[in-house]
């Protein structure tokens, strides 16, 4: 047992697991581990190399090479911060073309592996909060509190449509935003490894009702802390 609990927070796109972690977090005073950043980010490096998402050795080598320049900071507004050495990606991996191409490049070993040595010792010590698809059944399937954070594909769709259309995107449609939410909830569960699936042991919390707060607040009342 740790001093100081892992949480994992799993679920689909949308779901509204990056809100809550964050919040879950700071409430704690818990590190905040965003493990789509880190597929995100592949994604973006392999763009930026002209490889295509498909290639699964060549980004394989990709997000092996990324780990000696990729590091995370927390910005003034507690968000966290993705750098490439000093340059700060944050935003550029934020694009539904991200999304869909972190989908593709995760589904591939190579990079699964790649990072998971990261994604470990980024928890190992506890008092984190680490939120991705397979933190609760294969990153850490020890630990201490696991959450499965849902809601329906449409509600889970408007929330997404309504955060692409505050960044500014004018050209997303409702119809284009539920389209990619249901091609990502369908490679990402099924994908041959580390599917999308709640672990056995984890707190299945459906958000589709509940506010932010409330989803936070059921959260912390079921992590038991020393
Ligand atoms: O959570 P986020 O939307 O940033 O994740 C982007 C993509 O990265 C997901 O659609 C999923 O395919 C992949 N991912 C994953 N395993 C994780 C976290 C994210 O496969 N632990």
């Amino acid at each position: 047992m740790r001093a100081r609990p892992i949480i994992a927070i799993d679920g689909p796109a949308g779901a509204g697991k990056s809100t809550v972690a964050r919040l879950v977090a700071e409430k704690l005073g818990y590190v905040l581990v965003d493990t789509g950043a880190m597929y995100r980010a592949v994604a973006l490096a392999a763009t930026r190399r002209s490889v295509p998402f498909e290639s699964g050795v060549e980004v394989g080598e990709i997000a092996r090479s990324l780990l000696a320049t990729l590091s995370f900071v927390r910005g003034e507004d507690g968000s966290v911060r993705v750098l490439f050495g000093s340059e700060d990606v944050s935003p550029l991996i934020r694009t539904p073309e991200m999304s869909l191409g972190a989908s593709t490049v995760s589904a591939h070993p190579d990079v699964r592996d790649a990072l998971l040595s990261l994604q470990r010792n980024a928890g190992k010590d506890g008092g984190v909060v680490l939120e991705g698809r397979d933190i609760g059944t294969v990153v850490f399937p020890d630990a201490e509190a696991k959450f499965f954070l849902t809601a329906t594909p449409e509600v889970r769709a408007q929330r997404r449509f309504e955060e692409l259309r505050a960044k500014g995107d004018a050209t997303i449609t409702f119809d284009q935003t539920l389209a990619d939410v249901q091609k990502r909830d369908a490679q990402d569960s099924g994908r041959a490894v580390a599917p999308l699936r709640p672990a056995d042991d984890a707190t299945l919390v459906d958000s589709s009702s509940m506010n932010i707060e409330e989803t936070v607040a059921f959260i912390l009342a079921r992590v038991k802390r020393p």
